[in-house]
């Protein structure tokens, strides 16, 4: 009997708006990852570089303004510190993050092949990048 084809399950992430990240634990010039999907069992997301602090209205706390090089119109973005995730150096904080969000996710997602973006992340007008949980908090 063949499977009866259905919608991916797409998991929300619950984790990211529960992180407790300081502002200061970025600087300008951090390589960091901001974590939106699953592509081949592994977590996939946009890499991006910390360019300023910046204030990120959707959360009325401080943010950084990151610039993506595969960014196009949206080149330049302001995300809230708990978005992100270090690349750049071995960040035992980041780490933590990025290891507990994979053992949420990927045993959840079935993607073999496929880039799936589990569409927690919107972009405002004005380049905000806001999570789902951030947005429907209506702020
Ligand atoms: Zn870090």
């Amino acid at each position: 009997m063949a499977q009866p084809a259905r919608p991916p399950y797409v998991p929300a992430d619950t984790l990211t708006p529960q992180r407790d990240m300081s502002h200061a634990h970025f600087r300008p010039g951090d390589q960091v990852v901001i974590l939106k999907g699953v592509a081949e069992g592994e977590l996939w997301g946009d890499a991006m570089t910390v360019v300023a602090p910046s204030w990120h209205t959707p959360t009325d706390e401080d943010g950084w303004r990151l610039r993506n090089p595969n960014g196009g119109e949206q080149t330049f973005i302001t995300a809230h510190p708990r978005y992100l995730v270090h690349l750049s150096r071995r960040c035992p904080d980041c780490l933590i993050h990025l290891r507990a969000l994979e053992n949420h996710l990927t045993p959840k997602v079935d993607s073999t092949d496929t880039v799936i973006d589990c569409g927690w992340y919107s972009t405002t007008a004005l380049n905000q990048l806001v999570h789902t949980a951030d947005a429907r908090d209506g702020r």
